[in-house]
């Protein structure tokens, strides 16, 4: 059995990959390892994932910290890519 990229694409996306058989989701990690185009597209998943959590976290608690020090650092990035760009 052989799957091809789009077929372990729309697995990801449909979060149907624990439904999959031990034999089909062994092949697809090995294919995820293997391939390129889908180890990339499990990367960006992970990475936007981990952004979500993130974001829900500053929401919950942390206003405080985003008003001064995130505000801070934002000021710094700024005026650090005002510099770059002259
Ligand atoms: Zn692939």
């Amino acid at each position: 059995m052989i799957l091809t990229c789009k077929q372990i694409a729309r697995k990801m996306a449909d979060q149907k990959l624990h439904k999959a058989s031990p034999m089909q989701r062994w092949w697809i990690k090995l294919h995820i390892k293997m391939c390129v185009v889908c180890g990339s597209y499990q990367r960006d998943a992970e990475k936007f994932q981990h952004a979500e959590s993130k974001f829900a976290e500053f929401e919950e608690g942390c206003q405080k910290k985003l008003n001064s020090d995130f505000k801070e650092k934002l000021k710094a990035q700024v005026r650090q890519s005002q510099k770059e760009e002259k």
